[in-house]
């Protein structure tokens, strides 16, 4: 077997390759500033150029573009072409691997040695990070992020920031506290660890540790700038209105999770600071982000085609109910998603956003709340436990039952999952639950439902 990045590649190693990596996005972060600007033909123009770069480029490389875009007219496709592709589904995406990937130096079961031995962050030598994140579905993905892919991920993530602060007055000694999952293979840390100020300081906090210890080490950090789980952002203000917590940051960035109206809310009132939600998947990378000023999210059109469909995967007009969201990727050539299903729903904004941006928008993401556990005042939703359980390679498949204390965890698994029910317990705590009871119990198959062959992945407890 080949070795791709190497048994516990070096932390040192990898940061060095990190900051010319960031380096890079620094650069680039320049152009996607003015892009901001662009008129909607500009953008137009780009996506269609962009899309048939994509669509040429994945049918020579990837087996399985090869055959699902033969007979396309590529030359002149548009994302009115889009519709004769078929939608890729999750369970395609994961299973069909290894005929998806555009190189020849990396497959599954290469991605999976990486996540499996790497004792942090890596980089392969053809300069890819592999990450893995459970996802709506409840299918465990891997995905690989290409070089450039990275930097233009990380410019969307940033680039309505990083235009903010060009426009109004410089923040002297900006410090950034990142809240994310603060270790492999969640690429929220690596993404969101990126200085959009010169000279800018950044401290990453790991978001599921008790609250306690993520409240202290917030205060000590006194940060100017706070990107995070929305859920855990809407806890901090929380925490300040109360007066447990004295900072004062100006600008706050949400992401990983929907904003719910009382997290808006409680940050706006807490810190006065402009807020800017992100609608992300590991997949896609950034589909969308607040400008801070107008309602909802603009979604990223020079980099991510969002399409309105079906149940059959078929555009709908925009004045006709949508019942999935497909997503085609255009900067990742490694690992291409073409007409992907998100899962999520949207609804366009149709007004001009007051930021005189021309970047079409969606209002909020809501999510899908019927799979929340309520336990008397706290929700926690079912991604809490999607982010432990859907990213272990031992779990094959999961379902999760609430009880008065906690949960039941079944799995089927290929190996011993006890070592889960710590990260489970924080999960929890990180959504106010203070004491809560995690079993996990091995099973040998899971209850489908009769009908549908569907399995009912988390269970609330009856009446809540
Ligand atoms: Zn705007």
């Amino acid at each position: 077997m080949t070795r791709v990045a190497g048994p516990m590649t070096d932390r040192a190693e990898y940061e060095r390759i990190r900051a010319a990596h960031l380096d890079a996005v620094q650069a680039a972060l320049d152009d996607h500033v003015g892009r901001l600007d662009w008129t909607a033909e500009q953008i137009r123009a780009h996506r269609d150029r962009r899309l048939r770069s994509l669509l040429a480029y994945a049918r020579e490389r990837s087996p399985f573009y090869a055959d699902r875009l033969r007979g396309l007219d590529i030359s002149a496709a548009t994302v009115a072409d889009l519709g004769s592709i078929p939608m890729l589904t999750k369970e395609q995406a994961q299973g069909d691997w290894d005929a998806i990937v555009t190189t020849s130096g990396l497959n599954r079961e290469t991605a999976e040695q990486i996540l499996n031995e790497q004792s942090w962050f890596s980089y392969t030598r053809g300069d890819q990070q592999v990450f893995s994140s459970g996802g709506s579905s409840g299918v465990r993905g891997v995905y690989v992020w290409d070089w450039e892919f990275f930097i233009s991920t990380a410019c969307l993530a940033w680039r309505m920031q990083a235009r903010a602060e060009r426009r109004g007055q410089s923040v002297k000694d900006a410090r950034l506290a990142v809240l994310s999952a603060g270790v492999p293979p969640h690429a929220s840390t690596p993404l969101f660890d990126v200085p959009t100020v010169a000279g800018m300081q950044t401290v990453v906090i790991e978001a599921g540790a008790p609250f306690d210890e993520v409240l202290a080490a917030v205060e000590q950090c006194a940060p100017t700038h706070l990107v995070g789980y929305a859920s855990v952002i809407g806890r901090l203000a929380r925490a300040s209105l109360a007066g447990d917590l004295k900072i004062r940051p100006c600008r706050v960035s949400t992401n990983s999770e929907p904003l719910l109206p009382e997290d808006r809310e409680a940050i706006v009132k807490a810190w006065d600071a402009t807020l800017h939600n992100l609608w992300g998947s590991t997949e896609l990378g950034v589909q969308a982000v607040g400008c801070g000023q107008g309602e909802g999210l603009h979604i990223c059109e020079d980099e991510v085609i969002l399409e309105r469909a079906d149940d059959t995967g078929a555009p709908v007009a925009p004045d006709e109910p949508a019942v999935r969201t497909l997503a085609t990727g255009l900067s990742n050539r490694t690992f291409p998603f073409v007409r992907y299903d998100l899962g999520d729903e949207i609804t366009l904004i149709t007004e001009p956003c007051p930021c005189g941006s021309a970047f079409a928008r969606v209002a909020d993401i809501s999510g899908r709340h019927d799979d929340d556990f309520v336990y008397g005042p706290h929700s926690v939703p079912a991604s809490a436990f999607r982010h432990v359980l859907g990213t272990d390679a031992r779990i094959v498949e999961y379902q999760v039952v609430q009880t008065d204390a906690g949960a039941d965890v079944l799995v089927v698994a290929t190996g011993d999952a006890q070592s889960l029910v710590p990260a489970l317990v924080s999960a929890l705590r990180r959504h106010g639950v203070a004491d809560p009871s995690i079993r996990i119990r091995a099973v040998q198959t899971l209850q489908r439902h009769q009908a549908s062959g569907k399995l009912k992945r988390f269970v609330p407890l009856p009446g809540r």
